[in-house]
């Protein structure tokens, strides 16, 4: 494979000021930021740690031996993150999702699930408490998830046939075991399922048609996601973006007659299509071709508790300086990470998918894996 790998440059001490906060605000779930858009996903980093290399998240040129992923100590500890999830709840977040790196080498990770499974919205509703994972160790773990609370996985993988997953994760991992995952998983009551593949033109397009045609009739939902500028380590080319209505044509032409059906809800990423036979759904994620920034509603937080409010994001707001206290700081209270996490917020104006080109995606950009995907 001839990917271009590019150096990378260490942005994740790059940081913004915090907001000055001199009236604390309460949370009142209503809160928007400059282009009208509300605060209703988090997504968190629980380590910036992976066991897979994908050539196109963490290149293993530049993720090896030498990489300094972060001490245990910077990283947030779970009472930490189970303290903003509710400062974020009162915001108006309803759902989260753990991700990283990889999110079932976090030691323990079902006390945080269990953690965050007691939580409840303002309006007395659990919080929708996800996780993304590459499903190496789902097997081992998705019974222990389960009984922690946890209620939804999705998957990602980018390939049935063994040669070409192989040389997408860059560690020699099997298809099968990824797929005893799923089935763990599903005997867990987590299915159906999402499964996610990043469709990178010339690596894994041919497998478009084998996936569709595998989880057709299974329950689960596989996505097709264009592959991203993401990061700034994995020499990411126009040219090697399947658009997501080429990818819908061939599995309409080569598996089975698909129709579009309507979004879940407003602001979902994926744009949903289901056989016309009835045998299932499918979907795809089109953030290069159709973006959708003006339905995003995510904040990102980071593994050692750096917020950002964009995937392509170069710096975040260090929520960690606040929550422990810095040199002559005090530790904030609640109220005060309420209000600065709402003036940030408020500032957003971020669009960046909508204003990409080959310029843009050479701009330096905080790693996928450590921002989480
Ligand atoms: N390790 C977990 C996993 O594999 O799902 C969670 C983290 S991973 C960064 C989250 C998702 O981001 C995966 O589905 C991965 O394929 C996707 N991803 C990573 N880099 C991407 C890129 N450049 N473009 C599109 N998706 C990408």
């Amino acid at each position: 494979m001839t990917d271009r790998i590019i150096q990378l440059l260490d942005l994740r001490t790059a940081r913004l000021a915090l907001p000055r906060v001199d009236t604390p605000e309460p949370g009142v779930g209503e809160l928007r930021d400059r282009l009208n858009r509300p605060l209703r996903d988090l997504r968190i980093s629980v380590t910036d740690r992976c066991n897979f290399r994908c050539t196109y998240c963490m290149p293993k040129e530049i993720f090896d031996r030498d990489y300094r992923f972060l001490p245990h100590r910077e990283l947030l500890n779970f009472e930490e993150i189970a303290r903003l999830v509710q400062v974020f709840m009162a915001h108006g977040v309803e759902k989260v999702r753990l991700t990283g790196g990889e999110p079932l080498l976090r030691k323990d990770l079902e006390r945080l699930v269990e953690m965050l499974a007691r939580l409840t919205t303002s309006t007395g509703q659990p919080l929708d408490l996800a996780l993304t994972t590459n499903g190496s160790l789902l097997a081992r773990k998705a019974r222990t998830l389960a009984d922690a609370g946890l209620r939804r996985v999705t998957v990602s993988l980018d390939a049935l046939d063994d040669a070409v997953f192989k040389r997408m994760n860059d560690v020699d991992f099997e298809v099968r075991e990824v797929l005893a995952g799923i089935d763990a998983a599903t005997s867990a009551g987590l299915g159906p399922l999402k499964i996610n593949m990043v469709v990178k033109r010339g690596a894994n397009d041919g497998e478009i048609v084998p996936m569709a045609r595998h989880f057709r009739g299974s329950g689960h939902i596989v996505r097709f996601i264009e592959f991203m500028d993401v990061g700034s380590s994995n020499g990411w080319r126009m040219n090697e973006v399947l658009p997501s209505a080429a990818v819908i044509d061939r599995i309409d032409r080569e598996v089975a007659p698909l129709e579009a059906i309507d979004r879940n809800y407003p602001g979902e990423v994926a744009e949903r299509w289901r056989y016309r036979d009835g045998s299932g759904e499918v979907g795809v994620i089109s953030s290069v071709t159709q973006a959708f920034c003006q339905g995003c509603t995510r904040a990102r937080l980071s593994t050692e508790g750096m917020l950002y409010l964009c995937l392509f994001a170069d710096r975040g707001y260090d929520l960690r300086s606040l929550l422990r206290g810095s040199p002559g700081e005090a530790p904030a209270d609640d109220a005060v990470l309420q209000s600065t996490i709402g003036g940030i917020w408020r500032e957003r104006g971020d669009r960046y998918s909508e204003l990409r080109s080959e310029a843009t995606a050479n701009r330096p950009k905080v790693e996928m894996s450590y921002i989480g995907g």
